[in-house]
C-alpha cells in the first residue's frame, strides 16, 4: 500500500520541498517504491536555518524543564505508535519488522528521554581560586551554553535510533537543529517532525530537510550560521564534511566505519548463547550496523572445532520477509548497496578466499521475489592484508582468521585504518584487561556485544570517528564552555 509523500519540517510546518522535486523511498524486501521523500534544494536548507537562527535564543533560554518536557512528550508519543513506528522502519530499510520493534524503536524512545533527564540532572563546575592572602581570592563557574544552530546528519542502518541519538542531545542542551536524515530510509525521521510539533517544540526548534547529502548535507555543513554539525556515516563522506567545516573552525561530531574484530580465545566460554552473540554480531541487521564483527579471529587450538559450531549456526539463520517473525536477517537496504556487498564476496573469491557458506544472492517467492537478500556470508582463507579483510563491506559477511596467541590476535586485530569497537571472548580478565588496554579501538566488549548504556562516551578511533558521543560527551560537543572568574578581596591582593 503506497503511504502518503514525505514532507520536510521547517518553521513548525510540514512542507514540499521548494523546488518541487521528489526522491523515490524504496522498500527493499521488494524493490519496489513506496513512497516519495523531497529532493530538497539550498534554498530548503537556507530557509530551515533561517528558522532554526529565528528560533535558537527563545529555546536556549527556555527553562531546562520545559525543554526536557518536549522531549519526554515525544518520546511517549513515539512510544505509543511503537508498531507503527516499526513497522515503517522496516518497511524502509528492509530489517526484520522484529528487530525495528525489539531495538530501534525502543532505543530511540530511550535515546530522547535519556537526554531529558540528563540534562536536567547536568551540574555545572566551579573552581575555588586561592591566592595565598586572607580575604582575597577568586570563584571560577564554567557555564555550559548552547552554541545556537546545529546540524545533525545520520545514516540509513539504524535510521531512527541514530537520529534520535544526535538531535535528543543538541536539543536538550538548548540548540535549535537542522537535521538531515539519509534519503535511503527517511520514513521515521518523517513522522517523527510531524509528532514533535504535537510535543510542543517551538516553530524552528527542530527542523528536518530531506534530500541529497550532496545537496542538503553538504548545504547544512557549509552554512556560516550552523556552529556545529554532529555525523554519522561513512569515512569517505566524513572526510569531505571534515574538509568543508575546517575552513570555518566548525565543531565537528565524526562517526564513521570499521572493520570490527570480534576475538576468540580457547579459554572462552562457548556456551550456546555465547556462540549466538557471537554470530549475532557479525550477522544482526544483514551486517549492516557500524558495530559488527566482520573478522572474526579464532585461537588456532580450537580453529577447527570452533568452525564447526560456528557454521552450523549461520547456516540456521534464516533470511525472509522482513514481516515474517522467523526472520533473523531481511533485505540489503539498497540495489546500490546489494551490489556493493556482492561485488565484496566476489573480490573475496578472487583474492582467494574460500566460502563456507553463504556467498550468493537469495531469491525469495512470493512479495519478495524482487528484494535485495543476500545469504549470510563465512570466508576464511585471507590474510589480514587481504582488501576483504580491510574494507568496510557493512553487509552479512565474516571472515575467519585464524591466530596462535595474545601477540597476534593483537596484531591482527589492529591491523586496520578503523577503530570503532572489538569483542573479546576469553574467561582470562588478566588477558581481557591487557588486551583491552592495547586494542586501538574507541570501544571493548569483554564477552558480550552491543551492551550498550547510554552514559558512557561512544565512538571510535583512527578512521573511524573524531570525538565522542553518549552521556556528557554528547552534552559537551553541543555546548560551549565559558569561565567566569569572579575575585573577591581587594585588587591591589591580585596578580
Ligand atoms: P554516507 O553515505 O556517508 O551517508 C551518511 C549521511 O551523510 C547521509 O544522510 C548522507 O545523505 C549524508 N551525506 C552524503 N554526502 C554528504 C555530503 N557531501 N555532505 C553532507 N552530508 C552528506 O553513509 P551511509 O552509507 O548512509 O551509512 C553507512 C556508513 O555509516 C557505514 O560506513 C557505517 O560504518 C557508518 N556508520 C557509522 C556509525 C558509527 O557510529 N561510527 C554508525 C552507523 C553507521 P544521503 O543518504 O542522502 O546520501
Amino acid at each position: 500500500m503506497p503511504i502518503p509523500r514525505l514532507a520536510n519540517l521547517i518553521d513548525g510546518r510540514q512542507q514540499a520541498s521548494l523546488g518541487d522535486r521528489w526522491l523515490d523511498v524504496h522498500e527493499p524486501a521488494t524493490g519496489t517504491v513506496f513512497t516519495h521523500c523531497p529532493d530538497s534544494v539550498a534554498s530548503d536548507v537556507v530557509a530551515a536555518i533561517e528558522a532554526a537562527s529565528r528560533a535558537a535564543a527563545g529555546w536556549a533560554s527556555t527553562p531546562l524543564e520545559q525543554r526536557a518536557q518536549c522531549l519526554y512528550r515525544l518520546a511517549d508519543l513515539i512510544e505509543a505508535s511503537l508498531e507503527a513506528f516499526a513497522a515503517l522502519e522496516s518497511r524502509d530499510s528492509g530489517k526484520p519488522l522484529s528487530l525495528a520493534r525489539r531495538l530501534d524503536i525502543p532505543r530511540a524512545v530511550s535515546n530522547l528521554r535519556y537526554f531529558a533527564a540528563a540534562i536536567t540532572g547536568w551540574g555545572s563546575e566551579s573552581h575555588a581560586m586561592e591566592t595565598g592572602i586572607p580575604g582575597a581570592g577568586a570563584i571560577n563557574y564554567t557555564l555550559r551554553q548552547p552554541l545556537g544552530v546545529v546540524g545533525c546528519i545520520s545514516p540509513w542502518n539504524l535510521p531512527l535510533y541514530l537520529f534520535t541519538w544526535k538531535i535528543a542531545p543538541a536539543l536538550a542542551s538548548g540548540n535549535a537543529v537542522v537535521a538531515k536524515p539519509s534519503e535511503v530510509t527517511p520514513c521515521t525521521a518523517a513522522l517523527l517532525g510531524e509528532l514533535s510539533i504535537e510535543a510542543g517544540f517551538p516553530p524552528g526548534v527542530l527542523n528536518i530537510v530531506h534530500g541529497r547529502g550532496l545537496e542538503v548535507g553538504q548545504a547544512i555543513v557549509e552554512h556560516p550560521a550552523v556552529k556545529a554539525v554532529s555525523f554519522t556515516g561513512s569515512t569517505a563522506t566524513g572526510a569531505r564534511i571534515a574538509s568543508l567545516a575546517a575552513a570555518q573552525f566548525k565543531k565537528l561530531s565524526l562517526e564513521m566505519g570499521g572493520k570490527n574484530p570480534a576475538i576468540v580465545f580457547a579459554d572462552a566460554d562457548l556456551s550456546d548463547a555465547n556462540l549466538d552473540t557471537i554470530v549475532r554480531s557479525g550477522f544482526a541487521n544483514q551486517g549492516e550496523i557500524c558495530l559488527c564483527g566482520s573478522r572474526l579471529l579464532v585461537q588456532k587450538s580450537i580453529y577447527d572445532s570452533f568452525r564447526q559450531r560456528y557454521l552450523a549456526k549461520v547456516q540456521e539463520l534464516r533470511v525472509g520477509d522482513p514481516n515474517d517473525s522467523s526472520s533473523d536477517l531481511g533485505a540489503m537496504v539498497s540495489k546500490v548497496h546489494y551490489d556493493k556487498v556482492l561485488g565484496c564476496i566476489e573480490q573475496a573469491r578472487n583474492e582467494g578466499g574460500r566460502i563456507l557458506c553463504g556467498g550468493a544472492a537469495i531469491t525469495l517467492p512470493g512479495r519478495c521475489a524482487g528484494g535485495w537478500f543476500i545469504a549470510p556470508t563465512v570466508i576464511e582463507g585471507l590474510p589480514s592484508a587481504a582488501l576483504t579483510n580491510q574494507q568496510e563491506i557493512f553487509g552479512p559477511v565474516v571472515c575467519l582468521i585464524p591466530f596462535e596467541d595474545e601477540a597476534e590476535a593483537l596484531t591482527i586485530a589492529n591491523d586496520s585504518r578503523y577503530g570503532l569497537a572489538a569483542s573479546l571472548w576469553t574467561q582470562d580478565l588478566s588477558r581481557a584487561h591487557r588486551m583491552a588496554a592495547q586494542l586501538e579501538f574507541g570501544i571493548v566488549w569483554i564477552n558480550c556485544w552491543l551492551l550498550r548504556d547510554l552514559r558512557t562516551p561512544f565512538g571510535g578511533v583512527k578512521q573511524s570517528g573524531v570525538g565522542r558521543e553518549g552521556g556528557s560527551e554528547a552534552l559537551h560537543f553541543f555546548t560551549e564552555p565559558k569561565n567566569i572568574c569572579i575575585a573577591y578581596g581587594a585588587s591591589s591582593t591580585h596578580p
